[in-house]
């Protein structure tokens, strides 16, 4: 039997309802259409500019429609919009120049990706493959993306609806002095005892069985927590002394985000593997990838790797990258990403915390925070509970309403607003959009 046609869809609500959306509920949605952009802003079909204070999901850090990064794709779509990632390809090379070029020392090749999901796959797939054992360990509160080997590694409430546990994920407890699993006062006492923590987790689970460590290196989308001085260097040798690969996932901090080019600089460390995504082209077009170090290059160069995608390296992917990676060596924007955490954005937020006693902390570091709010400051008792949806998480939709209404886009999870504006966002935007939070 024929099936009754759809109506004809005309105006962009109607349009929209076609999209089955990811993370959401689906149905109809009050939500602006956008149809253009320019630096911090994003417009929507009226015309009307919206303040993006999440860079999107933490990927456009250097802002919409960067003439550098366009003007970059529009000359490689005149060239060569598409090739197999067996050939060799001029502007993938240039890209992995470039990106190897700011990589922490010792690694030297780059394998390409379209997202960082697959990227933070294919990185634990060398290393069970370079080392022959299955477990990977992975921190709770993590987020390493939405594929089955990615989100069983994840350590947030998003794993929850399809997580049945997977074979050879065991989770620790990484360093969270806010809300510390190890009853810590000090940094430098949560960080010792969360090497602790972790070394025991290795000795009972067995040095020989774990093929991997997956670590944020400044935990993301699951709370912003940036880890005490030391403790990076301290995974770092544990794993040497184990033989375990240290995979650092930098999808969401890699490239500037955090005022330094990778966040295990910060801490002078170098993984043996580096997933990246997101800031490598501001997203502009989907690429990600794996910067690969020399222990795991060679477990390859006598057998094949056995896998790969159809558009790795996608050459208008990997020409953005060019253009941003250029653009932010010209713009100096990782020097500009450390400033406007310490000298702009981070004050800015300290200083409104001080006014509202729902707000229990303020942390974060370069251009990337978070705002945790709680019902007492005492208890800590978040001000929704942790996974809410529906009406238990009445009061962060209803303030992402309220900024949206004032022209401000802002990324809430959880019980916690996410402060990431582009890197090169001006002074004055981040004042209004500070303000909006406040009011
Ligand atoms: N790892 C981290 C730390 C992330 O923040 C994300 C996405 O936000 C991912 C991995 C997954 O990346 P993608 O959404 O590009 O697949």
């Amino acid at each position: 039997m024929r099936r009754p046609r759809r109506r004809a869809q005309t105006d962009a609500m109607d349009l929209d309802e076609l999209v089955f959306h990811p993370w959401v509920a689906q149905g109809p949605r009050q939500v602006p259409t956008f149809v253009g952009g320019a630096g911090s802003h994003v417009v929507d079909e009226y015309g009307r500019r919206y303040l993006d204070f999440s860079s999107q999901l933490v990927f456009a850090n250097l802002g919409h429609q960067h003439p550098r990064i366009v003007e970059a794709i529009k000359a490689q779509a005149d060239r060569l919009c598409t090739l197999a990632p067996s050939h060799a390809s001029d502007v993938r090379g240039e890209a992995a120049r470039l990106i190897v070029g700011v990589a922490p020392e010792g690694l030297g090749h780059v394998l390409f990706t379209t997202s960082g999901t697959e990227a933070i796959e294919h990185a634990v797939r060398m290393a069970r493959l370079a080392t022959g054992r299955p477990k990977v360990l992975a921190a709770y509160r993590s987020y390493h993306g939405s594929t089955t080997t990615s989100i069983h590694l994840t350590g947030d409430p998003r794993r929850w609806a399809s997580d049945t546990g997977a074979a050879g994920v065991v989770h620790f407890f990484g360093p969270f002095p806010y809300r510390s699993a190890f009853g810590s006062s000090t940094p430098e006492e949560e960080c010792e005892r969360a090497l602790d923590h972790l070394e025991q987790v290795i000795l009972l689970e067995g040095p020989s069985t774990v093929a991997a460590l997956v670590l944020e290196s400044v935990t993301g989308s699951s709370g912003v927590i940036v880890p005490p001085p030391g403790y990076l260097r301290g995974v770092r040798e544990l794993c040497t002394r184990h033989g375990i690969v240290y995979i650092a996932d930098e999808v969401l901090v890699g490239f500037g985000r955090t005022g330094a080019w990778f966040a295990v600089d910060h801490d002078e460390v170098a993984p043996d593997l580096l997933a990246f995504a997101k800031g490598v082209n501001s997203g502009y077009v989907p690429l990600g990838g794996v910067l690969v170090g020399e222990r795991i290059f060679e477990a390859f160069t006598e057998r094949p790797y056995p896998a790969g995608l159809t558009y790795s390296g996608h050459p208008l992917a990997c020409a953005a990258a060019v253009g941003a990676l250029r653009a932010m060596h010209e713009e100096r924007t990782v020097e500009s990403a450390a400033r406007l955490g310490n000298s702009v954005l981070g004050p800015a937020l300290a200083k409104l915390a001080e006014g509202h006693p729902s707000v229990g902390d303020v942390r974060g570091i370069g251009a990337l925070w978070t705002i945790e709010l709680v019902r007492d400051r005492r208890s800590k008792e978040p001000l929704v509970p942790t996974g809410a949806a529906g009406e238990a998480n009445a009061p962060m939709a209803a303030f992402v309403r309220a900024c949206r209404d004032r022209d401000l886009l802002t990324l809430v999870l959880g019980n916690r607003i996410h402060v990431a504006p582009p890197l090169n966002i001006g002074d004055a935007d981040v004042a209004t959009g500070v303000e909006v939070i406040d009011e």
